[in-house]
């Protein structure tokens, strides 16, 4: 029996939780948990909290259900997913303290290991696939099937980041066999924009500079043109895919103003810096090839701040080889 279904056994109220600014892997985890108890356990008292999401998602089943508030009910079990530290989980970090018991699942390097058990497989390419493991694969119908599969397709980029494994493939394989529909959950959450999502998505390109020698490239949006274009944060999902795939980049950021001085920055490496250092660095987190973190200060000082970082693993890898 995995830990989750030890876990389940024992109680009577699950809280499930995720990061803020919840992206396919987060929701896709935490939907996929709470189907899957749901069907399970049908006389436990459970619930998701998480931050809005993008209307894109909005075909996992139980999206509608998500409660973006915080309220003064108490949950004896809290299972978060996704998020390698407490301040991640934002302001519903409250659960996590009122609950008597917890569960992390993740898969990023820079865990904590803030939870009471903590599965957390730095090897794996998303949490779905953790999450998976961790479920009795007969109990898996099509809409869990969903969620899973939406959250591995995110955070492998569709199959193609370093972090896909044969082992993705075949947790994706088994997926397909629920009878999902690979084909348009691929293109309507992950290749489908809006038209000003492509407007953002030109904009950020005709900007972007390159600099140490075209290694690294970064473009960042400022609030007021993130005004104009009547966007936000989650409008500018795939910017930073495009910058990392310029040629002769090993790093690519991106950063949007989220205060008067504030960026939340996006951090991509090819196969050389281990971004996820960089990112802990400044507070943040995430994987060797792609991580993140807030950061104050103008545009120029975030960069030269990064990039300082990125030019010290840069030179420690020259003098390697
Ligand atoms: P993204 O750039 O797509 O927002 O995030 C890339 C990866 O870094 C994701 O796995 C995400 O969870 C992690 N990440 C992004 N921002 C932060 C942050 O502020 N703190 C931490 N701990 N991880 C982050
Ligand atoms: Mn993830």
């Amino acid at each position: 029996m995995t830990l989750l279904e030890q876990m389940l056994m024992n109680t009577d109220s699950v809280v499930i939780l995720g990061h803020v600014r919840p992206d396919g892997d987060c929701l896709g985890s935490a939907l996929g948990l709470y189907n899957y108890i749901r069907s399970l356990r049908p006389d436990i008292r459970m619930a998701v909290y998480l931050e809005e999401a993008s209307p894109k998602f909005a075909y996992l089943k139980g999206f509608e259900e998500i409660r973006h508030r915080t309220d003064d009910e108490n949950y004896h079990l809290c299972i978060c997913v996704d998020s390698s530290d407490r301040e991640r989980l934002g302001e519903f970090v409250c659960y996590l303290d009122r609950a008597q018991s917890s569960l992390c699942l993740d898969h990023h390097v820079t865990n904590t290991g803030y939870g009471e058990h903590n599965v957390v497989e730095d090897k794996a390419s998303s949490t779905c696939e953790v999450l998976f493991k961790q479920m009795d694969e007969s109990r898996i119908d099509k809409a869990i099937a969903e969620c899973l599969y939406t959250g591995i397709v995110h955070d492998t980029g569709v199959f193609k980041f370093s972090c896909t494994s044969p082992k993705t493939m075949e947790i994706a394989g088994h997926l397909m066999a629920k009878g999902i529909d690979f084909g348009n959950i691929i293109d309507d959450s992950f290749y489908r924009k809006t038209y000003i999502q492509n407007q953002i998505l030109g904009r950020a390109l005709l900007e972007s500079i390159t600099f140490l020698d075209g290694k690294c490239i970064f473009s960042a949006i400022r609030q007021n043109e993130m005004k104009l274009y009547g966007v936000d944060g989650k409008d500018m999902d795939g910017i930073i895919d495009q910058l990392r795939l310029t040629e002769g980049v090993e790093v690519a950021i991106f950063m949007y103003q989220t205060g008067a001085s504030e960026y939340k920055v996006s951090l991509r490496s090819q196969s050389i810096v281990d971004v996820s250092r960089v990112a802990f660095f400044f507070g943040g987190g995430g994987h060797v090839r792609a991580a993140g973190c807030t950061m104050s200060g103008s545009i120029h000082d975030v960069i030269n701040n990064l990039s300082l970082h990125i030019e010290k693993q840069l030179n420690e890898r020259e003098q390697e080889d």
